[in-house]
Order: structure tokens, then C-alpha cells, then sequence
């Protein structure tokens, strides 16, 4: 058995946690509305994603290029539907991306945005982009170092075909969501101080933080999009 589950219970999961999401809202004085629920898609097939939608998911999230493709077909263009990339930029995907998703959340490093800046250039478009921070400063995660996000962000508010809107993070496992309050604190705080740097194409409108074990904590703490799959989809094979 694997622990594939049906659509029923996908639909059944999609709406508790959207439902989760607008109690946690309320309870910290936050608007429903400024919070976007992106469903982490990666391994699950597009019908499975079908359902999610049913169940009133707006944005999907997806980690691989190829899979992503897929799925988009499958599912076909859809106004009310947005693709985000959350996954890590390798290199020579940089190019494909650009333009397919309305929202790359892993930007990582200046070079990367130079690629994606050319590439959405040459096409004419504007790409928007979420800067990742590595908040923990952990050797094994992607992002920037929070001493590496101010002159990165000088260097990002040049880059003409580049719209950065705000921060992504995950922070360090824990095994009390409790734990990841004062993270995504900082990261708040954070976004709010880049804010101030008066920076003229810079935005930081936008946090992206919070996955299936502690989306509701950081909602209270100001995220405006929560990353879940697992609680939604069920536990990933790989
Ligand atoms: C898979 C993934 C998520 C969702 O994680 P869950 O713990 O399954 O909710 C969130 N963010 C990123 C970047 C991911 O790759």
C-alpha cells in the first residue's frame, strides 16, 4: 500500500486547511483575504491537483520544470489559476522558467537573477520573484544569509525585467511548531527594514512562509502565502 489517498480526502483536506488558514487570520486580526494558500504539488499527479482545485485552491506550487509542464497541460490554462515555482533554480532551467510561472518563491542568489533578468528581458515580460532567506543561516539550505539580503537587494532593484515582491523562507526543523514563531518574526521584521531601504523597484509586499506543520503560526505571524502538501495531498513518497 502506498500512502496515495483519494480524491474525496484531498477535497476534505484542502478546504480544513483553507478553513485553518482563515480562523488563524482572524484570531490575529488579519484579514482572510491578505493570505494565499499555494498547494505544494510536487510528486502528485495532476488529477489529485484537479481536486485540490475543486476544493477551492487557487495557486499550485511546484518544485520541477518537467513535472510542472506536465501537469499544466493536463489541467489546461485556467484564468482563476495561478503556477508558482518553489523549488531550487538549477541552472540551465533558469531560462524555461521565466514566464511560465507567475511567482518563483526560491530566488537565491544574485547570479540567478541575472539569468532570469536577461531571459525575461529577451521575452519582454516583467518576472516576479520572492528573494529566499535562509533565516537559520544553515549550511544546508538554499537562500541568502540574512548579511547577504541588503546589498543583494540594491543589486535586484537594477535588474529591469525582475520584480521582487517579498521574502520566502524556511526556517530551520523544529519539533514544536512553537518554535517557528520567532523565525518567521524576524523574517517580518526583516522584509519590513528592506522596506525602508528606499529601494525604487524593490517590493516587499509579500512573505512567503509556513508549510504543513506550522502554516497557522505563520500566518499569525504575517505570512500572505502558506506552502502546504503533505496536509493536503498526504505524505510524499519520495
Ligand atoms: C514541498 C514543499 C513545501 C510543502 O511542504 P509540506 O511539509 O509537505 O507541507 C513547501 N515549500 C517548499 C519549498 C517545498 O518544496
Amino acid at each position: 500500500m502506498s500512502a496515495e489517498i483519494g480524491h474525496a480526502l484531498v477535497v476534505q483536506h484542502a478546504r480544513d486547511i483553507l478553513a485553518r488558514i482563515e480562523r488563524a487570520a482572524r484570531r490575529s486580526g488579519r484579514d482572510p483575504a491578505q493570505i494565499r494558500l499555494v498547494a505544494a504539488t510536487k510528486g502528485v499527479a495532476a488529477d489529485k491537483v484537479q481536486a485540490a482545485l475543486s476544493a477551492g485552491v487557487r495557486v499550485v506550487g511546484e518544485n520541477r520544470f518537467q513535472e510542472a509542464v506536465g501537469k499544466m497541460a493536463a489541467i489546461g490554462p485556467r484564468a482563476d489559476l495561478e503556477w508558482h515555482f518553489l523549488g531550487q533554480v538549477q541552472r540551465r532551467k533558469a531560462k524555461s522558467i521565466v514566464g511560465i510561472f507567475q511567482l518563483i518563491h526560491s530566488l537565491d542568489s544574485v547570479e540567478l537573477a541575472q539569468e532570469l533578468n536577461r531571459r525575461a528581458e529577451a521575452v519582454g515580460i516583467e518576472q516576479a520573484v520572492l528573494v529566499e532567506l535562509n533565516i537559520g543561516g544553515e549550511a544546508s539550505k538554499a537562500g541568502f544569509s540574512p548579511e547577504e539580503v541588503r546589498p543583494a537587494l540594491r543589486e535586484l532593484d537594477r535588474m529591469t525585467h525582475l520584480s521582487v515582491r517579498g521574502l520566502m523562507t524556511i526556517p530551520p526543523p523544529t519539533t514544536d511548531t512553537e518554535q517557528a514563531r520567532p523565525y518567521f518574526r524576524e523574517v517580518r521584521e526583516r522584509a519590513q527594514s528592506y522596506d525602508e531601504m528606499g529601494l525604487t523597484r524593490v517590493r516587499m509586499d509579500e512573505l512567503s512562509m509556513g508549510m504543513s506543520n506550522d502554516f497557522e503560526v505563520a500566518v499569525e505571524e504575517g505570512a500572505t502565502f502558506v506552502r502546504v502538501g503533505t496536509a493536503i495531498f498526504g505524505a510524499r513518497d519520495v
